[in-house]
This record gives structure tokens, C-alpha cells and sequence, in this order.
């Protein structure tokens, strides 16, 4: 799961992509102008975006209005400053999921995160439960036949995203920009390598490799 923050104060950019990367083992991308926010939120495939309002060059209202007006429908988080409760109202009518009022708890981010991104796949459950296991993004931990496993971050991170979308053909490439900061070398032989040592740790049948087309998890298409 990748998310991007736009944000101009690098102090805190810099303290939420830590927590997101961290604590909430996601791929994060920064931007420190709206005019950067903008163009990579619409060139890359993010789950969820940190918006702040006050930006540089282009603001995250006008950034807001255009994703939405473009067809873009990656979940907003939109940060709004305690005095200015009308920005509130503006993000939510111009099509932001959820807002936090600045300065807020690093702990509620990372829950208001998941959770808009569980909504937009159409996950309510917090827990995973796809091909016998019980996969915890808070916590990071699979149960498997009861047992308690702790994956490595990356490992975990292409396991969470495959049972996300359980049931679909997922291709190498869309893995790829899903695991991956923007500035994060990426070679494609690596998913194979933690595809293999996911079936190692939970049976060789966990995930289908569908020659020329991906990855899948989960019941059968039909
Ligand atoms: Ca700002």
C-alpha cells in the first residue's frame, strides 16, 4: 500500500512518512509544493493521500477539485489548521474521505489511513481472511494454522496488497508501484523472490502465478 503526502512543512512531512513507513509499513512518497503533489498524484497509483491545504504554487483544495474533476478516486486525508473549520467543510464538499485538524496524534493518522484505505477496497474487516489466513495489517502478523507469524516488511507489505484484492489477476508491474517509494530501486525479480518465500512459510497453493499476467490470491475467477 503506497501513500503520498503533500505537505510543505518538511519537519512534519518528514515525521508522518516515518510513522507511515515505520509503524504503518507503508511505501510513502513525499511532495512539498502542490504543484509536486499534483503531478504525482496523477501519475502514480497511490491508496490514500495526506493533503495539506496551505501549499506552495498550487493549493490542496484546487489539488482536491482537480483529482476529483480528472476521475482520480484515491481516499483523501486532508489536514486543516484548528482556526479555519470552513476548510473542513470545502475539502469534504469537494470530495475529500476524511480530514485531522492540525497539530494531531501520529497514532490516529495511521488509523484514519487504514481505514480509508480498507473502505476503498471494500475490506470493512481489519483483519484480512483469504486462503486460510488471518492477515493483521496493524499489527503485521499472519495466523496460519495457529500459528503466529511476523513477516519481514516488504514480504508482508506484497502479501497485504495481493489479499486486498483477492480473487483478481494482480500484475508484476502493479505490485511493483503499489510496494514501492517513488525513489525505491525497483527490480522485478524481487517479487518473485518473496512470492516463493511466502509459499514457503504457507503452502505452495497460496498464491497462483498466471504466466504473462501476474499474481492472484484468494478464490478463484470463474
Ligand atoms: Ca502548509
Amino acid at each position: 500500500m503506497k501513500i503520498l503526502i503533500v505537505e510543505d512543512e518538511l519537519r512534519l512531512a518528514r515525521n508522518v512518512a516515518k510513522a507511515l513507513s515505520e509503524v504503518g509499513n507503508f511505501a510513502v512518497d513525499i511532495a512539498t509544493d502542490g504543484e509536486d503533489g499534483l503531478h504525482k498524484a496523477r501519475t502514480n497509483a497511490y491508496d490514500a493521500i495526506v493533503l495539506d491545504l496551505m501549499l506552495p504554487k498550487v493549493d490542496g483544495l484546487t489539488i482536491l477539485k482537480a483529482l476529483r474533476s480528472e476521475g482520480h478516486r484515491t481516499p483523501v486525508l486532508v489536514l486543516t489548521a484548528k482556526d479555519s473549520p470552513d476548510d473542513v467543510v470545502a475539502g469534504l464538499d469537494l470530495g475529500s474521505d476524511d480530514y485531522l485538524t492540525k497539530p494531531f496524534e501520529m497514532g490516529e493518522l495511521l488509523a484514519r489511513c487504514r481505514s480509508l484505505i480498507r473502505r476503498s477496497y471494500d475490506r470493512p474487516d481489519p483483519v484480512l481472511r483469504v486462503g486460510g489466513l488471518q492477515i493483521d495489517p496493524r499489527r503485521r502478523t499472519v495466523q496460519h494454522q495457529g500459528r503466529e507469524h511476523v513477516l519481514p516488511a516488504m514480504e508482508f507489505r506484497l502479501l497485504e496488497y495481493l489479499a486486498m484484492r483477492a480473487g483478481e489477476v494482480v500484475s508484476k508491474e502493479d505490485i511493483l508501484e503499489h510496494l514501492y517509494d517513488f525513489d525505491a530501486e525497483r527490480f522485478s525479480n524481487v517479487i518473485e523472490v518473496y512470492v516463493s518465500s511466502l509459499r514457503k512459510r504457507f503452502g505452495a497453493d497460496l498464491i497462483r502465478t498466471l504466466r504473462g499476467q501476474g499474481y492472484s490470491i484468494g478464490q478463484e475467477q470463474p
